[in-house]
């Protein structure tokens, strides 16, 4: 079969729910794809930050194969002998006392209400039903009916009403618009650290802390969703870590599964995690031996390889280049680490950009019509990068 096959089929069978690029990838290693065809890619887009630790890395899949003859699946009904080692590195990772195991992002955004709607009746005094969390404008939390009650995003939210209610909407990168908006039933402000699916949007340096010292001040779960910025994305462990923002709830996903399955999870102190009771919450697949096994894989590659500081070190690099790029069409390049957008004059159709990067070998996707995203494997090398530059340098200067 060939790729235009592939696409067919696709087309046909599959649920018109996504706008993929025209490119079928069957083959992965590194920060390279390959399609049926045999044409090789850079991947920088690395399924959305979910392939930080690049394709197939070696230790990740001998984890897999390992776990895969011993067991994969026994349900938080019993223990099974790989979560709790898990949870104890996930928890030495990210500087916290607990963690709660989910399967996707959104699953992990869900469990940080619960936990933040629950501590505020419990721990805070706030009536139950009251509750109000405050979220920011463009936001990107996820896809369930919960999580777009947050959304200002007509695509993610049209006609899927009635929304869940208890959501303060204010605008982004603006601290004060935060603290306008508490009340006393406020229980949690959720924002992203750097607003991924927004367009790589990174708010003012000082807003993180500033909402940090909202949030304690008033006496409110500060909540960061690092599923996209997490796992050493942006140049740090965590985004929130550029300005010491610690968040009393993380939401974690993406590269927690190492690019191999859906792995999330919340991570936050007991005096948050203690409101969770046998039979409050849960999942099925939650905290698999086999999920477990990748997490612990997934994590010792970001430390043993340093990944944080290679993202920190080539993404300086990659803006540097990006913005001595003469195209008039180009209206900024921004980012931290290996996160970074370039944004295009308004109006302007990136995706025909999109497939000139195809054609020249590196795929990366749109978002919001003009912006495109630049986010590869963080096993990057720098010699790959300057390569994926010259690509991108070619496609730009044509334009
Ligand atoms: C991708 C993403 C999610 C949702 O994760 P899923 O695994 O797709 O449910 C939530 N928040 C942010 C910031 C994301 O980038």
């Amino acid at each position: 079969m060939k790729s235009q096959d592939y696409i067919a089929l696709d087309e046909k069978y599959g649920a018109h729910n996504y706008h993929p690029l025209p490119v079928v990838i069957s083959w992965a290693e590194g920060c390279r794809v390959r399609d049926p065809e045999g044409k090789q890619y850079y991947d920088f887009l690395s399924a959305y930050s979910a392939v930080n630790q690049g394709h197939r890395h070696p230790a990740i899949i001998q984890a897999v194969k390992d776990q895969l003859d011993a067991v994969t699946l026994t349900s938080r009904a019993f223990h099974n002998d790989k979560m709790g080692l898990f949870l104890q590195k996930l928890c030495d990772f990210t500087g916290y006392e607990m963690a709660l195991p989910m399967n996707t992002g959104a699953e992990a955004v869900e469990t940080a209400l619960k936990a933040a709607r629950r501590w505020g009746v419990e721990k805070k005094g706030v009536q139950n039903g009251k509750q109000e969390i405050i979220c920011v404008e463009e936001n990107f939390h996820g896809r369930t009916i919960a999580v777009i009650s947050m959304s200002n995003d007509p695509d993610s939210t049209v006609n899927y009403g009635p929304y869940v209610t208890g959501f303060v909407r204010v605008p982004y990168a603006k601290a004060e618009a935060i603290e306008a908006a508490v009340t006393p039933n406020t229980v949690a402000v959720i924002i992203e650290p750097i607003q991924g699916e927004a367009g790589v949007y990174v708010p003012p340096v000082g807003y993180l802390k500033a909402v940090r010292d909202i949030c304690t001040k008033h006496k409110i779960l500060f909540i960061c969703d690092e599923i996209q910025t997490g796992f050493s994305r942006t140049g740090k462990r965590f985004a929130w870590q550029h300005e010491d923002a610690r968040p009393d709830i993380m939401c974690l996903g993406k590269a927690l599964g190492g690019g191999i399955m859906p792995i999330s999870a919340i991570v936050a102190d007991h005096e948050v995690m203690d409101v969770f009771t046998p039979g409050t919450h849960g999942s099925t697949f939650g905290g698999n031996p086999l999920a477990s096994a990748v997490g612990i894989a997934a994590l010792k590659v970001l430390v043993d390889e340093k990944l944080d500081e290679n993202a920190e070190r080539l993404g300086k690099i990659f803006r540097d280049e990006l913005r001595k790029i003469s195209c008039k069409k180009i209206v900024e390049v921004r980012g931290k680490g290996l996160l970074n957008a370039v944004v295009f004059e308004k109006g302007f159709e990136a995706w025909n950009v999109c497939i000139a990067l195809r054609d020249a070998g590196l795929l990366a996707k749109q978002t919001h019509g003009n912006i495109i995203r630049f986010a590869p494997p963080l096993v990057i090398t720098e010699k790959e990068l300057r390569e994926a530059i010259e690509i991108i340098r070619k496609v730009f200067t044509a334009l």
